[in-house]
């Protein structure tokens, strides 16, 4: 099983999302497909499709105008958040912890996260993709992390939105970092997901790179025309 996840970033409407989870109704597919969608469209998921926000605050609760706590997730039916996403970290300064205690708090309310890695153009410049993404897995997986009970996704921030795909080495040795890391973590049942510029004529090849557990997808998730034939490509 390989698990197909859609981020709609600020995009979509709740008619849209009723059209695509009646479309994703019909598809019977064996994979797992998750939507994270903006707040106001938050509700349960149903057999075909498990939904998501797109981040949870690191406060419990409190004087945080305009965030929204884990807990409020979760009882809109949700199941699942992303965290760390390389935009929440460049609007919000996150840092690694920052996102832990995100994910922390996710856990904490039987909410899924979705925990996002990966490095700028300038850390690759620097040779520091490595390092970058090793941080990322270690500093942002939180102490009640159970094995299998998060995901993590490999995002190069500088592909993300921009219609360059890596190299299928370059997303194999990421993975490998992160599998590796993983194990050690004693996480080995842990997803990874590959994220950044996926459509329907590089998915098939992305998830048959090992150690690519999945996809998370952006742009593409939001017409059933470009997402639904991602989530067939899986071989
Ligand atoms: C994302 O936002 O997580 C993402 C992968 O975006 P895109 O597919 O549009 O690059």
């Amino acid at each position: 099983m390989k698990i197909i996840a859609g981020n709609w970033k600020m995009n979509g409407s709740r008619e849209l999302l009723d059209e695509m989870m009646g479309a994703l109704g019909e598809l019977h597919t064996e994979n797992r497909v998750i939507l994270c969608v903006p707040y106001t469209m938050l509700r349960s998921g149903d057999v075909s499709v498990m939904i998501g926000a797109q981040n949870v605050s690191k406060y419990d609760s409190g004087a945080h105008t305009g965030e929204i706590s884990a807990e409020m997730v979760a009882e809109t039916g949700a199941s699942v958040t992303l965290g760390g996403h390389s935009e929440c970290r460049a609007a919000q300064q996150d840092t690694n912890a920052d996102v832990a205690k995100r994910a922390e708090l996710a856990i904490k309310n039987d909410l899924l996260p979705i925990i996002c890695v990966g490095e700028t153009a300038d850390e690759r410049d620097a040779g520091l993709t490595h390092k970058i993404i090793e941080q990322g897995v270690r500093e942002s997986i939180p102490a009640n992390a159970k094995n299998g009970g998060f995901i993590v996704a490999y995002e190069p921030r500088w592909a993300i939105g921009a219609g360059i795909t890596p190299t299928t080495e370059q997303i194999a040795e990421a993975h490998k970092i992160i599998r590796d890391i993983l194990d050690e973590m004693g996480f080995a049942e842990t997803y990874i997901l590959y994220g950044a510029s996926v459509t329907s004529a590089n998915s098939a090849e992305i998830m048959s790179i090992k150690n690519v557990d999945g996809v998370l997808v952006g742009g593409a998730s939001l017409k059933k025309d470009d997402f639904i034939p991602i989530i067939q490509s899986v071989k």
